[in-house]
């Protein structure tokens, strides 16, 4: 008899994502690179959890972060006290879990487990988490009446001190969370779980597993550096818009790199374009781009968004997971050649909409062209603003028609080779402006990045001295953004 693994109901959850992902975790938890993105996503969770809490004021906290063993004496008492439990945590057979919520029902000995998630929908994955639960609580001898899954309603509107649940004057509720009774979908699962669980020792007690194609579901594998680490520079998934069935297809004949695929074989032209110019090694920018940007009018605005999410919304009148502004930054260029620079960043800690709007208006101007990269996300955060902010909205709506965006104009006119498929601006900008690289870019270096500062620039525990650090990482992000749409319009336009 070999060794016998300890489990828990992440380990499980990895098993059940990809088997190659436990024993990684296990044998081989050195190569997860360092990932912030994880610690934006279990912030979002726990301020979640914290709120649904408030539904159980009676309710008793299992030190989470204390000893296992304090932890599951404690959770024994407050069984037998018949309160609700957060974070009750039991043992069984080897495998730990901890439930967000347990509540004693009215009558008899059972109780209903209430599992939390930022999420606005009920998903798969969160179904075989909450079988892992419910099985290994049975286990330990918790009998679990219900199992019921609360996840954020996208509907919700902040009223404002901090109150996530109220009954309007009309009678309909107003509530951050949605519940979902998924006993009847859940305990067909429970059969599994003890297959699950002998599996998982298998395979943490054998080699290596061969690799999936789960990577990016249900969740994006942190080992995806490790496993890929011997993919060809030019993967198929550099085509773009190609599906897993033509990869197969391609795979099954042979090719592992763009380079590798013959003519004559890709019908899509965008892939064929791509195909082509990386076996030729170097970019290509076609005609047509000249001609639509020296039509456009001056003075020319470049403009740029950083906004903002919230599972749990902070300010009144704001929903869920809204997308809300905080910053912008514009280039303006004139007919002489020359640019000037304007921005807009508040780190009050106050909605930061309505300033945004008023000074967006004034630095716009009533004329002239305003190009942006992707124009379905400034044209809905501007419109947005403009229902929100309704007398505004005049001033607000009339930027809209003047909005050009350079994403399509780019796609159908310039590839190169290092962008791999990818026309996001990060993906040109180092291949026309190299000088302009995000890489050179501090502490916020993308979207994600700026929304971490963002959320700590406002927290009231940051030291000034850090929030000053941050105010100016996230001008130089924002304000680079823009920079490179001027360098992108020039490249395009052949200047
Ligand atoms: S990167 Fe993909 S293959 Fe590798 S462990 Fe993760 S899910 Fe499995």
């Amino acid at each position: 008899m070999g060794q016998r693994f300890g489990l828990s109901k992440s380990k499980l959850m990895a098993f059940w994502q990809c088997p190659r992902r436990l024993w990684l975790s296990v044998h081989r938890p050195d190569c997860v690179p360092a990932d912030e993105t994880n610690d934006a996503v279990l912030a979002i969770g726990t301020d979640v959890g914290v709120v649904a809490r408030l539904g159980w004021p009676e309710g008793i906290l299992i030190a989470p972060d204390g000893p296992l063993e304090a932890a599951l004496s404690q959770t024994r008492a407050a069984l037998a006290a018949r309160r609700p439990l957060f974070e009750a945590t039991v043992q069984q057979d080897g495998v730990l879990v901890r439930a967000d919520i347990l509540v004693p029902r009215p009558r008899g000995k059972a109780f209903d487990l209430v599992e939390v998630k930022s999420s606005t929908s009920v998903k798969d994955y969160q179904l075989a988490d909450i079988a892992i639960q419910a099985q290994v609580f049975a286990g330990a001898g918790v009998s679990v009446k219900r199992r019921v899954l609360h996840y954020i309603n996208s509907a919700f509107i902040y009223p404002g001190d901090q109150c996530y649940r109220e009954i309007r004057p009309d009678g309909t509720e107003n509530s951050l969370f949605a519940a979902e009774d998924v006993t009847a979908v859940v305990q067909p699962l429970e059969a599994e779980v003890p297959g699950w669980i002998v599996e998982a020792r298998r395979t943490l007690a054998g080699a290596m597993p061969e690799m999936t194609d789960s990577c990016d579901d249900p969740y994006p594998c942190p080992y995806q550096a490790f496993c890929h680490a011997d993919a060809p520079e030019y993967p198929l998934s550099c085509l773009p818009r190609i599906g897993a069935g033509a990869i197969e297809v391609l795979s099954g004949a042979g090719y592992t790199d763009v380079r590798d695929i013959p003519e004559g074989v890709l019908s899509n032209p965008t892939q064929e374009w791509v195909r082509q110019v990386t076996r030729a090694g170097r970019f290509d920018r076609r005609p047509g781009a000249r001609a639509a940007l020296r039509a456009l009018d001056y003075p020319r605005y470049y403009l740029d968004f950083e906004t903002i999410q919230f599972a749990v919304p902070i300010w009144r009148g704001t929903r869920p997971y809204e997308q809300l502004p905080f910053q912008w930054s514009c280039h303006r260029e004139e007919r002489s050649g020359t640019v000037s620079h304007t921005e807009f960043l508040d780190l009050s800690g106050a909605d930061p909409t309505r300033p945004f709007a008023l000074a967006l208006i004034e630095a716009l101007g009533a004329k002239g062209p305003i190009c942006v990269y992707n124009q379905g996300f400034e044209g809905r955060v501007i419109r947005e603003l403009a229902t929100r902010h309704a007398d505004l909205a005049a001033p607000l709506t009339a930027l809209l028609a003047r909005l050009v965006d350079l994403l399509p104009l780019t796609r159908a006119h310039y590839y190169h080779p290092a962008m791999k498929g990818s026309w996001s601006i990060k993906a040109v900008l180092p291949t026309i402006a190299p000088d302009l690289d995000y890489a050179g870019l501090a502490e916020v270096q993308d979207g994600g990045g700026a929304q971490e500062a963002y959320r700590e620039a406002i927290d009231p525990a940051t030291a000034p001295e850090r929030k000053k650090v941050l105010d100016e990482a996230l001008r130089r992000y924002c304000g680079r953004d823009t920079q490179a749409l001027v360098r992108l319009a020039s490249f395009l336009g052949g200047g």
